[in-house]
């Protein structure tokens, strides 16, 4: 991903994307402790730019650090490198992190780093697999408990159980994997959230140990434009029996059908496409924002 044309806006200029380099001794890479964002721009507008931004201040905030560029700041800056590398649709990762001024277990005072880089990332899933709506594995990592970790802070240290569940999911023929919380209570993907349909309602887990995701509020806003009831609730496992539709939401994610879960199976129903296309419809200026 390092070798490639274009421009990654570093500490506060562009600089040429195999330029765009950390030192081996960088705290974020020892003690996980960065942070970062992951937005879409459709047409050359970035989707819920502020929310994201937002997001990201918040979540060094979470992790006892201050990005010292403003949410504008980050925003026009998030424009430009879209703008500098002439993409119109791309992925946009904004990232900081403390940096190889210090080492050791400790925070030191030194200001973090911010980097931001945007590139063409077509779907996240494969797209005949997303089709066919994904089958997930159940993954053996478990969401930690809020009490253990700053779990609303989209920290890199909290997907390491996120991304080593999808290797696990993918070694064992599965697209990815759906993750417990500590409860045993459903939570999420690896990388998104999830949703069921029965009876033409809507159930969601509550994010009270993974993230309330942008794409997951847009989508719970979509239903309720529908007069779709949205239930947020604890959902055990074996309540997917019961369950007709699952879908994953995600800004990376978008909407994806899911198929399975372990041994549940689901369809992908009318109430799930019509979701998909109204988020569609959104995100590119097809539907008026709320
Ligand atoms: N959960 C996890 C673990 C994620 O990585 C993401 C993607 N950021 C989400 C949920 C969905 O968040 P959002 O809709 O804000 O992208």
């Amino acid at each position: 991903f390092d070798d490639r044309d274009g421009f990654i806006w570093f500490d506060g200029k562009l600089v040429p994307w195999r330029e765009a380099n950390v030192h081996v001794l960088t705290h974020g890479l020892h003690y996980a402790g960065a942070v970062f964002e992951g937005q879409r721009a459709y047409g050359g507008t970035i989707f819920r730019l502020r929310d994201h931004s937002e997001r990201l201040k918040r979540s060094a905030e979470l992790l006892g650090y201050q990005i010292p560029w403003s949410v504008e700041e980050i925003d026009a800056a998030c424009n430009e490198v879209v703008s500098a590398n002439g993409l119109t649709d791309a992925y946009v990762r904004p990232i900081a992190w403390r940096g190889s001024e210090q080492m050791g277990v400790t925070a030191g005072n030194f200001p973090p780093h911010l980097a931001i880089a945007a590139w063409n990332w077509g779907k996240y899933f494969d797209e005949d697999k997303a089709a066919k709506g994904l089958r997930l594995d159940i993954a053996p990592y478990r969401r930690p408990a809020p009490y253990t970790a700053p779990v609303h802070s989209k920290a890199s240290g909290l997907y390491m159980i996120c991304t080593y569940s999808r290797q696990i999911a993918e070694q064992r023929g599965y697209d990815d994997a759906l993750m417990f919380d500590w409860r045993g209570q459903v939570a999420e993907s690896t990388g998104a959230n999830v949703f069921f349909v029965k009876d033409g309602a809507l159930h969601t887990p509550t994010p009270d140990c993974f993230l309330d995701g942008i794409t997951r509020r847009t989508v719970i806003d979509l239903a309720q434009r529908r007069g779709l009831a949205v239930n947020e609730r604890a959902i055990w496992p074996e309540e997917m029996e019961s369950f007709e539709q699952c879908f994953l939401t995600g800004s990376a994610a978008e909407v994806t059908f899911v198929q399975s879960v372990g041994p549940y199976s689901f369809e992908i129903g009318d109430l799930s496409r019509q979701l998909a296309r109204d988020y569609d419809d959104l995100v590119n200026g097809r539907l008026p924002n709320a």
